[in-house]
């Protein structure tokens, strides 16, 4: 079977939507060349000093390529910075090293069983860097014979290209889009080109000054004789990265190459991957394939089951594993779908084999830092007083719950057409939304007024 990497058509590069997402300001792990965290927050990282030097450590790990198959948990109380840890990893390792990222509920669909899910997310992990040699043709534009339709505008027609090169007369076969790129590049008889046999590109470099001729453009009469010296066929080394997933979707006939743009891939034959893999080990061994393990992180990690984990402890063991790293903020509670109950809720077994990481509660001043950088990337003025305030706050209801109230308070603050957000503004949307704790206090309060508020005392309302 020939496996094919990259889709045969021209797509065009989507828009990219600008928002101001959660993590939006985390732009790396904010270390300095010593892998020690800058003082004062750096690249919109804050706080954390010993998550963070830990993750660092894990960068140059994979950074060099020492690891793959190795796991890392990020452990902490809600809003402790672990999902923006793990983004400032990603920012760190940029786009060359594949990272994907999925929260433990996502595995859970009708379209595809949960391990399916999970082989597509390693193998979207597992980038595959493929050193391709493709054949240049150099030579002299001969002939270009147009098919008469063509020229009428009908465009499905297609004419013939003759080069003339060492082996003397090489003839091409025209489809449209070259002779697009013919037109393109205004090439006409007695021009030297080039052609990227494996894309099909087109680039003129320039007169043949050698004889005089007397051609036509486009359309033209076989006039020419003699071939032009020099070395004529090339060889071009072009290197591609794509991951194992997006070759499993280009060779699976079912889904075809246009599922990698609507996500929509449903489930890939067991057949088609072992193929690939074997493909890929074969393009490994003649030196023209090399592996890059990128990182699997699943957020959530304890919405997985023992199916679940009991996959992810065999797939580490592949030797293409990604590193994967996965973040919960549950204590000790209940493996899902099971009554036993273990740390973090995962399996005692997948806890072994990890590296854990945890993260620390933040400090008043880490705090008020966090917020800071949040005004900035919202494009937000606040005043010094009215920052001291949301940071007390942060400090007694939740980070994310100030975070939140930063946009909040100035729109508010323009409402009344101030610049700048102020305290009376805080204030406002402070008692405009309620906290967690406010909202859990209002329930005590007025539980007998809600439908459904049979729960008992003391009674556990975990899934
Ligand atoms: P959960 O357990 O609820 O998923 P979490 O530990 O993953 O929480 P995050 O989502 O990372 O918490 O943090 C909440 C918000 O605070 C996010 O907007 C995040 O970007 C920001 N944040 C948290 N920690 C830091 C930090 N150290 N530096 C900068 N921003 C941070």
């Amino acid at each position: 079977m020939s496996i094919q990497i990259t889709p045969q058509a021209e797509v065009r590069e989507l828009t990219r939507l600008e928002r101001c997402a959660a993590h939006s300001h985390i732009r790396g792990l904010g270390l300095d060349d010593a892998l020690e965290p800058r003082k004062g927050g750096s690249q919109g990282m804050v706080g954390q000093p010993k998550a963070r030097r830990a993750v660092g450590v894990i960068y140059k790990m994979i950074q060099e390529g020492k690891i793959g198959g190795r796991a890392i948990l990020l452990a902490g109380k809600p809003g402790s910075g672990k999902t923006a840890i793990a983004m400032g990893l990603a920012q760190e390792l940029g786009s060359d090293t594949p990272f994907t990222t999925m929260s433990g509920s996502e595995v859970f669909s009708l379209e595809m069983s949960k391990t399916e899910a999970l082989t597509q997310a390693f193998r979207k992990s597992i980038g595959i860097r493929i050193l391709e040699e493709t054949e240049v043709i150099e030579g002299e534009v001969v002939e270009i014979q147009v098919d008469t339709a063509l020229n009428k505008g009908n465009m499905d027609k297609t004419g013939r290209l003759t080069l003339c090169t060492t082996e003397m007369e090489t003839v091409y076969d025209l489809g449209t889009k070259m002779i697009d790129a013919l037109q393109k590049e205004k090439v006409s008889a007695g021009d030297v080109i080039t052609i990227d046999k494996a894309s099909g590109k087109i680039t003129k470099l320039g007169r043949s000054f050698s004889r005089s001729r007397d051609y036509d453009a486009m359309g033209g009469q076989t006039r020419f004789v003699q071939c032009p010296e020099g070395e004529l066929q090339k060889r071009k080394e072009v290197v591609h990265t794509v991951s194992l997933h997006e070759i499993d979707v280009i060779n699976s006939r079912q889904q075809g190459f246009l599922a990698l743009f609507t996500g929509d891939t449903g489930e890939i034959k067991g057949e088609v991957r072992e193929q690939i893999d074997l493909k890929v080990a074969e393009w490994r061994e003649e030196g023209r394939a090399t592996i890059v393990p990128g990182v699997l992180f699943i957020d959530e990690v304890h919405m997985l089951d023992m199916e679940c984990f009991s996959f992810l402890n065999r797939a580490l063991e592949s030797d293409m594993a990604p590193v994967l790293v996965i973040a919960t903020n549950r204590g000790i509670s209940k493996i899902r779908g099971t009554d036993y109950k273990s740390p973090h809720g995962i399996p005692l077994d997948l806890l072994d084999r990890l590296m854990i990481v945890s993260t620390e509660a933040y400090k008043p001043d880490e705090v008020q830092s966090i917020l800071k950088v949040r005004c900035e990337e919202e494009d937000v003025e606040m005043a010094e007083d009215a920052l001291e305030l949301l940071t007390r706050i942060g400090m007694e209801t939740s980070l994310r719950y100030a975070i939140q109230m930063v946009i909040a308070a100035s729109l508010v603050a323009e409402k009344r057409k101030s610049a700048e957000v102020e305290i009376q503004d805080i204030k406002r949307v402070y008692t405009l939304f309620v906290d967690v704790k406010r909202s859990t206090q209002f329930l005590m309060e007025y539980q007998n007024e809600y439908m459904y508020n049979e729960l008992g005392e003391g009674e556990d309302e975990e899934d």
